[in-house]
């Protein structure tokens, strides 16, 4: 069984390959596609969640098998810097794991801080590895409301400006963007911390009504206002851009693949 697989449909527009340690995750955000995807009850998937059986095993097998030339994401279900039942030891061993392989690799968490306990092994993959988070909202209260055992805003914030400070290459993801507001200002921020490198952005989705309200088409013109004078690297989803399509876009700004890891 190969566990290092490749995304279909939206997911493919994060990564090419992807590797899913934890199936459970302790942030329990309200907008959490997995249990629906993975056919399980909301109880049985927010938790505490314990590594997959013999997940190393299975891993170390794909890759005696196959040379990934590109990004392998940690991961789309669940979270590897969530509270999980062993610490996060199975995240450390796989990254080292990975490394030891030569992949290239990108990691997305919410986690905040807990991702620094790795810092030295991102440092060990060199310009092989990104490190992100998502950016949902600046006010404490609603990301408390919407994601509410993630780590803070401000947290996230700082644990980018460490890993961007220590030679980390750093995206953010601006997926979900709940209120354009929340998501400009926290680009503003980035911009001022000079944290991040690469913006992947785009929209909610799939989650009762929540985007029905919103201007994306001007959300878009105003992404790409702060963020091309700024020369920074970045995608816009397909689900952003085909709400805008009058809104000129460069290639790049439209390839998924322009700006991921690779070897
Ligand atoms: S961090 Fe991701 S996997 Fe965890 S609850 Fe939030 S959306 Fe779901």
């Amino acid at each position: 069984m190969s566990v290092i697989y490749k995304p279909t449909g939206m997911a493919r527009e994060y990564s090419p390959y992807a590797l899913n340690i934890y199936i459970g995750c302790s942030h329990r955000c309200k907008y959490c596609y997995a249990p629906g995807t993975l056919q399980r009850r909301a109880d049985c998937y927010f938790g505490t969640p314990s590594p997959r059986k013999n997940i190393l095993r299975l891993a170390e097998a794909d890759l005696q098998k196959t040379v990934y030339r590109e990004q392998i994401l940690l991961s789309f279900v669940g979270d590897v810097y969530c509270d999980s039942a062993d610490g996060g030891a199975t995240t450390r061993a796989m990254l080292e794991l990975l490394n030891t392989y030569n992949a290239p690799v990108a990691v997305l968490s919410k986690g905040g801080s807990k991702m620094l306990r790795d810092l030295d092994v991102f440092k060990a993959f060199g310009n092989r590895i990104a490190v992100g988070t998502t950016l949902t909202f600046m006010d404490e209260r609603k990301s408390a409301e919407w994601e509410p055992f993630a780590s803070s805003p401000e947290e996230r914030l700082q644990t980018l400006k460490t890993l961007h400070d220590a030679g980390i290459k750093t995206f953010a993801s601006f997926e979900p963007t709940i209120e354009p507001s929340e998501s400009i200002k926290l680009i503003e921020r980035t911009l001022s911390d000079n944290s991040v490198d690469h913006y992947k952005i785009g929209k909610i989705n799939h989650y009762r009504d929540a985007d029905k309200w919103q201007d994306w088409r001007q959300y878009l013109i105003d992404c790409v206002n702060l963020l091309r004078p700024a020369n920074k690297q970045v995608y816009y989803k397909f689900c952003l851009r085909k709400l805008a399509p009058d809104v000129e876009l460069t290639l790049q700004e439209k390839n998924p693949d322009e700006y991921i890891v690779r070897v």
